[in-house]
């Protein structure tokens, strides 16, 4: 992965390298550096890292990433969204900004190169194009997202928007998204200033390490996206009776956690029912009133589908061969 991310960088310095006599290259060592470094903040028993949004680990790990980002000649703010952003101006200031970064928080027990990578590359391009006096013909924007472990709320921040439900969302940490957003130095109140409009970024590129293992169970060592999928979330409701499991006959029962059961082997069936590579899981569960004695009366169960197409995330919904 260290050598993926590398080659990868060094590219985005090519445009630039064409200008100047001797390619820019990026310092490998200094971004493993700088990745071991920023692994202490969080570090876990097991070698990885519990980095959570807002908690005490992600607020050092955002003070090292905003020092490196100053040390590289950035100039950092931090947006009403709670995003880092570093700048770096342009020889053309009319041309559209180009953003680089990814996130620096992590999953409950996540890994040290997820985000971590992205991020800290995004930072070393800026550090070499300071060293070595290149001026890019476009504004550069280091970004590092807040909370995009917790339902990239961060990015979301930038594109769509965070609604109100989501800023009421209570986070890993225990925290909402909204007293979250503040900690890290946002306002929630302004999340409008932080949106960026359809159009007005260049092109955005962002390192990441592959989660799925495909890559390495082809020994391939970098792969380029083809693009970003869709995420369908869906809670879905299961109506039953409840009703005593000792006295009510099997033949007269609407078992609700039945039912779910099945739904959930059809959501496997469908999603697997088709070439590709659209996943669905179901990922939570909840009956009710949940003993053992009572037959469950009702289920909530949490559906995610993925995929490219969105044709393909609706699939299940309308399970027609003409649909997708
Ligand atoms: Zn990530």
């Amino acid at each position: 992965m260290k050598a993926a991310s590398l080659l990868f960088v060094a590219l985005l310095c090519l445009p630039a390298a064409a200008q100047t006599p001797s390619p820019a290259r990026v310092n490998g060592q200094r971004i493993n550096d700088h990745r071991i470094a920023l692994s202490n903040f969080g570090a876990n028993p097991r070698g990885g890292v519990s980095r959570v949004a807002y908690s005490e680990a992600d607020l050092k790990g955002r003070a090292y990433a905003m020092a490196l980002m100053q040390e590289a000649g950035l100039d950092v703010h931090i947006d009403a969204a709670g995003n880092i952003v570093g700048t770096r101006a342009g020889s053309d200031a009319s041309l559209k900004p180009l953003l680089i970064g990814s996130h620096i928080d992590s999953v409950p027990m996540g890994g040290n190169y997820d985000g971590d990578v992205g991020s800290l590359s995004a930072i070393e391009v800026t550090q070499t194009l300071k060293e070595k006096r290149v001026t890019l013909r476009h504004p550069l924007e280091v970004i590092i997202f807040q909370n995009e472990e917790g339902g990239t709320i961060g990015s979301q921040a930038l594109g769509e928007g965070l609604d109100e439900k989501r800023l009421n969302l209570v986070s890993q940490s225990g925290k909402t998204i909204r007293e979250g957003t503040r900690v890290v130095g946002g306002n929630p109140d302004q999340l409008a200033s932080a949106q960026r409009k359809p159009g007005s970024i260049a092109g955005y590129f962002e390192l990441h390490i592959e989660q799925g293992g495909s890559l390495e169970r082809e020994k391939i060592n970098i792969g380029v996206v083809e693009g970003i999928v869709g995420i369908l979330h869906s809670d879905v409701t299961i109506e039953g009776f409840a009703n005593h499991a000792g006295t009510t006959p099997m033949d007269q029962r609407r078992d609700a956690l039945l039912s779910a059961a099945r739904f959930i082997e059809k959501v496997n069936q469908i999603v697997t029912g088709v070439p590709g590579r659209q996943v669905g899981t179901v990922g939570w569960i909840k009956a009710e009133p949940g003993a053992y004695n009572v037959i469950p009366g009702k289920v909530v169960l949490g559906l995610e589908l993925r995929d490219l197409d969105e044709k393909k995330i609706h699939r299940p919904f309308h399970p027609d061969p003409d649909c997708g």
